[in-house]
Parts: C-alpha cells; sequence; structure tokens
C-alpha cells in the first residue's frame, strides 16, 4: 500500500495501540528512551484498532501456554462488545517508513515459531510451526497459532518462507494452508518434507510450493530477501536478510556455529559480516541456549562420541535421536560403519526423513539401511537400531520396543540404548520411565550426561556474541524462548553494543524505525489445537486435562484434518 493511503487510514499508529495497550519496551538500563510510546488517541480509525484490540484481548487465557502476552482489558470491554465484523478485521497497516515485526509464537514458549513481518501494506510470514503439549494436555498432540490476523489481511500476504524443517517451524503448515493460501517458500529439504505432508493432506497439488537456493536472493513485494548458510541440527537451516526501504532485519531462524556440520555446508560467516559491513537495523535471534556458557559443539563431536560409546558394546545397540536430524543419522551410519555394524530403522518419521535425505543427496556414499525383515536375520551384535521416541513418546518405536509391543524388535540383557538427544522440558518423566524400564531388564542406558553423544542445535552464549559482533544490529530482538531465556539474551545483547533490546511476547507489534522503535501494541494472540483430527479453539478445550469429550462434535470445527 502506498504510503499516503497508508497513512490516511492508520495516521498515528504510535498512538494507536496506546490507550491502555502500549508498553513501554522492556527497561534498557543506560540506553535512551525512544520517546515514542504515547497514550493519546485523538480520531475514529484510532478508537477501530481500540476496538478491535479490546476484543481480542478478551478472550480467555490458559496458563498452559504459558506466557500467552495476555494484558487486562481494563475498561474497554463495553466498547468490545458493540463490534462490529467489519470493525474486527481493523488493526495496523505497515507504513513505507517501518517495519512491523509480529511474533504470532515462539516468544513465549518453546515451538509454535510464526512471525510476521510488515512494510508498506504488504506482510511477509516467517515459519509457521507447533507445539508439543506432551502431559500438560492429554489428547493433544499439538498446538499452533490461530491464523485469523492473518487471514484477515491475506490480500496484503506476499507469502511465508520457511527457514528450516523442523516441526516448531512447518508443523502447522500442512494443517494451516487452507486458510493461508499464500505462495510458500523454502530450500529443497525443507519443500520435500513439506510436499509429503501435503500428498497425505491430499492438497500438495493446491499448494504454491516453491523452492529456492541456500544464499539466493529473491523479491516479494517490498521485501528483498537475502537467504543466508547456518549450521543447526537439520539439514539446509537459513538465516533470512530482509532488506527493506528503510533498513535491514535479519531473521536468524534456529542456527549455531558449525565448522563441520557433517551434511551441508558451513554457515556463512563472510555474508553475516557483509551484512553487518551493510547495517542492520535489528535481528531476529534465536534464544534457546542463551543461558548456556561457552560454545555449541559440533556435530563431528557427537560422532566422535558415538564411535566411542559403540566400540565393544556386545548385543543390540539402539540409538534415539530426532527424526530430522540428518547428520546425526549420518554420524550413526559411520559409527556403525567403524564398529562393524549395519543400521535399521526403526519409526515412521525416521523413514520419512530419511527418504527425504537421501532425495536431497545428504546420504549419498552410505550403504542403504537394513529393512526389519532383513534386520531379523542378522546376529544382533551386528546392529544398530536408530529408532525413534527421544523424548519418551508412548507410541514411538523406542517405548514400544522398551514395554515389549514391538512386533518384531526387542531388547534383551546387555543390549545398549543411547539417547542422543536431551530432553525437552516436560518429557523428563517419560524418558526417566523408558530408562528404569530399561535397565530393570539389564539394558545398558547411555544419555548425553554420561557419553558426548548429543550435541545441540543453537547458538550458547560466546556463539551468540561472535553472532553480534559479525552483525553488528541496532536493535536486538530475542526470540525462540521462554521470558527467561529472552532476557539472558537480551542482557548479552546489551553487553554486545546494542542500542536497545526489545522483548517481545507473542501478539506484540513491534515497529522498527530508527528512533522511533518501540513495541507500539498487542494482539491477542489465539491457538488451535490439533486432536489427531480435527482443528480446535484452543479456548474451547475442557481446562481439567481430561480428553475432549464428544460435546466436541458440537464445537465449532475450523479445520477438517
Ligand atoms: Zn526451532
Ligand atoms: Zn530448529
Amino acid at each position: 500500500m502506498p504510503e499516503v493511503l497508508a497513512a490516511a487510514i492508520f495516521p498515528s499508529r504510535g498512538a494507536a495501540f496506546g490507550l491502555g495497550e502500549v508498553r513501554p519496551s522492556a527497561p534498557v538500563p543506560g540506553a535512551r528512551s525512544s520517546g515514542s510510546v504515547e497514550c493519546r488517541h485523538q480520531n475514529q480509525n484510532e478508537e477501530k484498532q481500540i476496538l478491535y484490540m479490546t476484543y481480542t484481548m478478551n478472550r480467555r487465557h490458559r496458563s498452559p501456554l504459558g506466557r500467552l502476552g495476555s494484558k487486562p482489558a481494563r475498561h474497554h470491554s463495553r466498547l468490545a462488545r458493540r463490534l462490529t465484523g467489519a470493525q474486527r478485521h481493523s488493526g495496523p497497516i505497515p507504513g513505507a517508513d517501518e517495519i512491523l515485526f509480529l511474533p504470532l509464537g515462539g516468544t513465549s514458549r518453546i515451538g509454535m515459531n510464526m512471525a510476521l513481518y510488515g512494510h508498506a501494506g504488504k506482510w511477509l510470514i516467517v515459519d509457521a510451526g507447533v507445539a508439543f503439549m506432551g502431559d500438560e494436555a492429554p489428547g493433544i498432540d499439538a498446538i499452533m497459532v490461530d491464523p485469523t490476523f492473518i487471514e484477515e489481511r491475506i490480500d496484503d500476504v506476499v507469502g511465508m518462507i520457511v527457514t528450516h524443517a523442523h516441526e516448531d517451524h512447518i508443523g502447522a503448515i500442512h494443517h494451516l494452508w487452507p486458510r493461508l493460501r499464500c505462495p510458500i517458500y523454502a530450500t529443497p529439504f525443507a519443500a520435500h518434507v513439506i510436499r509429503e505432508r501435503l500428498k497425505e493432506k491430499g492438497s500438495a497439488r493446491q499448494v504454491s510450493l516453491r523452492t529456492f537456493g541456500i544464499g539466493e536472493n529473491f523479491v516479494l513485494g517490498p521485501f528483498q530477501v537475502e537467504s543466508i548458510a547456518m549450521t543447526h541440527s537439520v539439514p539446509e537451516p537459513v538465516a533470512l536478510a530482509i532488506r527493506t526501504g528503510v533498513g535491514t532485519v535479519l531473521h536468524t531462524g534456529d542456527w549455531k556455529f558449525d565448522p563441520d556440520p557433517l551434511v551441508g555446508r558451513a554457515a556463512d560467516l563472510e555474508a553475516l559480516k557483509r551484512l553487518g559491513d551493510e547495517g542492520v537495523l535489528a535481528m531476529m535471534c534465536d534464544s534457546t541456549n542463551a543461558m548456556v556458557e561457552g560454545s555449541t559443539g559440533s556435530e563431528a563431536d557427537a560422532r566422535e562420541g558415538l564411535i566411542e560409546a559403540f566400540a565393544g558394546r556386545k548385543g543390540v545397540i539402539a540409538i534415539t535421536c530426532f527424526a530430522s536430524n540428518v547428520a546425526r543419522m549420518k554420524a550413526v551410519a559411520e559409527a556403525a560403519s567403524i564398529n562393524g555394524r549395519r543400521v535399521v530403522l526403526a519409526g515412521r518419521s525416521l523413514l520419512k526423513m530419511e527418504k527425504a535425505a537421501r532425495a536431497c543427496g545428504y546420504l549419498d556414499g552410505l550403504p542403504e539401511f537394513l529393512s526389519l525383515d532383513a534386520a531379523a536375520r542378522t546376529p544382533r551384535r551386528k546392529l544398530v537400531l536408530m529408532c525413534t521416541g527421544s523424548q519418551g513418546e508412548e507410541r514411538a518405536a523406542l517405548s514400544r520396543i522398551a514395554r515389549g509391543e514391538h512386533r518384531s524388535l526387542s531388547f534383551r540383557r546387555g543390549d545398549t540404548v543411547i539417547f542422543s538427544a536431551r530432553a525437552i522440558p516436560g518429557n523428563e518423566e517419560a524418558v526417566g520411565e523408558i530408562r528404569r524400564l530399561l535397565e530393570d531388564r539389564g539394558v545398558a542406558v547411555i544419555s548425553p550426561a554420561d557419553a558426548k553423544v548429543h550435541v545441540s542445535g543453537h547458538p550458547a552464549r560466546d556463539d551468540l556474541t561472535r553472532m553480534y559482533e559479525l552483525v553488528r544490529p541496532r536493535f536486538a530482538v530475542p526470540v525462540h524462548g521462554t521470558l527467561p531465556h529472552l532476557e539472558a539474551h537480551a542482557r548479552l545483547a546489551r553487553t554486545c553494543g546494542v542500542e536497545r533490546a526489545l522483548i517481545p511476547e507473542d501478539g506484540d507489534i513491534i515497529r522498527l524505525a530508527g528512533e522511533r522503535t518501540a513495541v507500539i501494541g498487542h494482539i491477542e494472540p489465539r491457538r488451535l489445537a490439533y486432536d489427531g483430527q480435527s482443528l480446535l479453539p484452543w479456548d474451547e478445550i475442557p481446562t481439567d486435562g481430561t480428553q475432549p469429550d464428544e460435546n466436541f462434535a458440537t464445537q465449532p470445527v475450523l479445520l477438517a484434518a
């Protein structure tokens, strides 16, 4: 949208979100005030905005989602009840003199990453992931962002870019696409994984899924995007340098600096430095390990640890990690080969990832893995069983084998099980239960606490510092974490010389515009829950922890599974 038109519709955006809603950004010791946070509302358009904000804020909040970004509705609930449908569709229109950043998920709890960038009347979506609920909500497989805010302005959405193929970044795409219907851009590996999901849903033909190469530049509306090679725990992670008329922002995605990632290329430090030389307005950066000292290790370290851990073992070696960690799959295959063993995969998600990895050439040169039938004819001491279930998931291969419920695989005394992944907070109990079950049967269990059989895919503090030294952003916006992660990241960013660090929560609207950079508003981030069949409004799921009952048949189902 031309700037003049945007200004006419939304003449004073900073103030429009003011009444009762604008909160100053996090206090920054020693930093100067932006001077842009004011509480004024002067005209009808602004009142519409306030009504919109109030409407969205009156939604019920639930504790299992962690910090939802809720703000009290205060004295506007009466106005909210007068809302008409048309008014509900009002909202921020990004001007040509600013970039708006709106994290819809990923900044209040780990997972469910989805963010919007707005500029010159247009919006760009980055990622659409899920968060897994575990014991927090029995019967609910995953939750994701309710895309209503995007849907309401879909004509101004130029597309969605995917940073990498992890569930917390792509897991919602096949659920939400029918409501978004915008082009999706991904690297070949991520595109392969997404396409297979869409095929299962029967919607692959309708989706405009386009691939881009790592390091490629492309233009989407007013956004000039450069994809920059990073390293992580999945092939082809990219950072996105998003250039606009008012400056460049860097969306790092998930990353670490791994000089020997085993699959794919190393992070493009040159490109990051060049970007820093050009000048970066703001960096939205991974906070997962912002409380971890030192530097994250390389995938090559995990390979060495696995070679050592495999040596001299007698029975079957079973190893579990995240299915998407293709580098780990490769490391396991190499460690097996060095120790005279063959690899067999157990678990659907591992088989799918193997297919995607082979299609993209990431397992070239490795022997084919054994089928389960062939493994059954192979001596146990010659086998490495790679299986799903590193988080203690009840239906995954590892727990079924451990419980003696797998149709063709079982553990015996003298076998070894290696957890090549850390338990995500919330899953420790389930993992501990599997461990007890295995140890009771005389199976040796090795976890990352016992040996170097796992390295993280996220940057620790020294890596973050190095990133800030390369990119030198004016503003830091920590993402991908809970409040303690984001706060630790913000403190680190300030020591690295950023002018300000703004700590977002899901639904915050951050304006990036030089001196006028500030959190200028908030929309209530609504959620959808997937129960294995349908998407349901999270607000309507019983709070007592019971499974959704038959009453759900009468609830509005937003989208068939
Ligand atoms: Zn992630
Ligand atoms: Zn990731």
